[in-house]
């Protein structure tokens, strides 16, 4: 018997609801254990939560607040914080936190002003949270941006952190493994040359896969719904880069993310 598949990162609450009732009941016909289901911002963690209420063990939910997006207010980051301490039994891991790389491109390309610091000061606040309640931090952190994360996580002892759909030069790469942080990788594996490089060097023992969904991709993927039944494609692709049978690569991802999420706790 083949391990089955875990899509340790995908934004089922923004799928629309056929979209979602036909993506759960399809998981088990997919092979498809369990989907870790992380949050855009406040509004975003109460719809997972009820989604993993509604399907205890399919979804887990993670809370937290998406970088790429205006800095929430303060009575808002204050609102997110408090649901967390009151679901904190209910959360797998604090996510998708992290730093605003593409944004910050886009607004430094233009004339308009940037001020990284509050994302920085937002960030260090979810890595405190994560700290304190022994939780599993979810990072949007790419580039330069994930050294940044790398200085915080370092300074609060944080050391269960997964940079999901992580791309860095070859120094943060080696920072990030010898840290002991996991990654993950999407269905861009298939085709893109940076991440499959990228999946050629990083320890066999600190990668998952996910898809992000609903992002789409390219490829063999084109035109189609990101569903997380692509996570076998992705085992496949890194089984093939990893030169593993594919029953072995799919024991690895499954025994990295079970221990990583702890699932079989
Ligand atoms: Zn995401």
């Amino acid at each position: 018997m083949t391990s089955p598949f875990i899509d340790t990162h995908i934004h089922l609450d923004t799928y629309s609801d056929e979209e979602q009732k036909m993506i759960l009941e399809s998981l088990p016909g997919c092979g498809v254990e369990t989907v870790i289901s992380v949050s855009m911002h406040l509004e975003s963690s109460h719809r997972n939560l009820k989604l993993a209420q509604q399907f205890h063990g399919l979804v887990k939910p993670a809370f937290g607040f998406h970088p790429e997006q205006p800095l929430p207010s303060d009575d808002e980051i204050k609102a997110l914080f408090s649901f967390m301490e009151s679901h904190v039994n209910e959360m797998i891991a604090v996510g998708e936190v992290g730093l605003p790389y593409y944004s910050r491109l886009e607004a430094m390309s233009g004339v308009k002003k940037w001020d990284n610091e509050p994302y920085k000061a937002l960030l260090e606040q979810f890595i405190v949270f994560a700290k304190k309640h022994d939780k599993p931090i979810i990072l949007h952190a790419v580039y330069e941006d994930a050294d940044t994360a790398c200085d915080l996580l370092k300074k609060h002892g944080v050391t269960s952190a997964h940079f999901h759909w992580f791309k860095g030069s070859s120094e943060t790469i080696r920072r990030m493994n010898k840290a002991g942080y996991y990654i993950s990788f999407t269905p861009d594996l298939l085709y893109e040359s940076e991440i499959r490089d990228l999946a050629r060097q990083y320890p066999r023992a600190q990668v998952m896969t996910e898809t992000d969904g609903p992002w789409p991709f390219e490829g063999p993927f084109e035109g189609h719904m990101t569903h997380p039944g692509m996570t076998a494609h992705v085992a496949a692709a890194w089984a093939e880069l990893q030169g593993l049978s594919l029953a072995e690569s799919n024991r690895i991802l499954y025994d990295n993310a079970s221990r990583f999420y702890r699932l079989n706790d």
